[in-house]
């Protein structure tokens, strides 16, 4: 038998979660160096000043990290002076600039920490870095990369954000569920993979419990119960789940029908600029469960979309069935689709999106 160890990133959450940094950094050094993006820095800079205020954690500087994660910026980030003295980094933002920090953070040995400003996906507490090119358009995904030594969620300043990122947040989210549970079917699993599977049911239910809620108090700047509930689903759950269920490339329990449709679908010219990618991989699912051959279950997930304004049929992303089966071929051989219980065929994912043709 080998031995490993699996690791899940703590957090700490709540409307004044920054005050607890400098409990969990302490072990760590003192010197921090914050990057973030533009709007992230804005929402957080300030707090995090007063955070620091009084404590032995001292902020040598607050960096704008740039528009794409790149492993350009991350290079050119990791040879600035303030990011080589730092003992520690502070990643602030969404997906992009917590993904870019990770790539230094490989770089430099350094340890980060994460500081999720909206609750849109779960790149604060996952170990996987989606990087793309300058031009916007997708590189590589870097996996299993170091993960954050803390996750400090600050429940007001996500509930000032704006709330596509939530929306788009809840259809990303529930299709953890869905597809991981899928690719473990009938499977013998280890402990910690059989843990992420379990927890996966999270994903959804927490989701369709105070989705709708959530989203109300976005609108009103609320960090209410039902607010904190979501950004929990969505931030630190599915981080959670996507890193104890896959340790390796060959076995990886994350993706399935839901994902490889959207990045199917973003062949067709100017796709993936006009739709969000959660918004898409929740409709996604529908088309995952009828052709699971789960009418029943699709039809329940509908209503709840109809609730909260995700899409339920095919038009509502803006696309025909005709488009659908010319990108089929290539949702087929998306990796996605590696690790899944059956081999999915392009007459499958066409026969499927007919039924939401309506
Ligand atoms: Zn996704």
């Amino acid at each position: 038998m080998e031995n490993y160890t699996i690791y899940a990133p703590p957090y700490t959450v709540g409307p004044e979660a920054y005050g607890k940094i400098s409990e969990y950094t302490r072990l760590y050094g003192t010197r921090a160096v914050v990057i973030g993006g533009t709007r992230a820095m804005a929402a957080a800079k300030e707090k995090l000043i007063r955070a620091a205020a009084g404590t032995d954690l001292e902020i040598i500087d607050f960096i704008l990290f740039g528009r794409e994660c790149t492993f350009e910026t991350a290079g050119k980030l990791a040879t600035l002076p303030a990011v080589r003295e730092a003992d520690m980094i502070f990643a602030v933002g969404g997906g992009k600039a917590i993904d870019t920090c990770k790539l230094v953070s490989m770089e430099l040995k350094k340890p980060y920490f994460a500081f999720p400003t909206i609750a849109s996906n779960c790149a604060a507490a996952s170990s996987l870095s989606i990087v793309y090119h300058e031009d916007g358009s997708f590189c590589d995904f870097v996996h299993f990369l170091d993960s954050a030594r803390h996750v400090f969620i600050d429940t007001q300043i996500i509930a000032e954000a704006p709330r596509e990122y939530l929306w788009a947040g809840i259809g990303d989210t529930y299709a953890k569920y869905y597809e991981v549970s899928i690719s473990a079917r009938d499977e013998d699993l280890s402990h910690y993979i059989a843990l992420g599977v379990n927890m996966s049911r999270m994903c959804m239910e927490t989701l369709i419990r105070h989705g709708e809620q959530a989203l109300k108090d976005n609108i009103n700047k609320q960090p209410s119960c039902d607010l904190e509930q979501a950004a929990l689903a969505i931030i630190i759950t599915t981080g959670w789940v996507s890193m104890l269920v896959a340790r390796d490339h060959s076995m990886d329990y994350n993706g399935g029908v839901a994902h490889a449709f959207f990045y199917g679908l973003c062949n067709l010219p100017g796709f993936d600029e006009n739709h969000l990618h959660g918004v898409v991989v929740g409709f996604g699912v529908l088309l995952l469960l009828m052709m699971d051959g789960r009418e029943e279950e699709c039809r329940k997930l509908m209503e709840f979309n109809k609730k909260v304004g995700l899409p339920v049929r095919l038009s509502d992303i803006d696309v025909t069935l005709d488009q659908v089966a010319s990108c089929a071929e290539g949702m087929t051989k998306d990796e996605d689709l590696d690790h899944y219980p059956y081999r999915v065929t392009a007459q499958m994912i066409i026969d499927a999106a007919a039924k939401l043709d309506y």
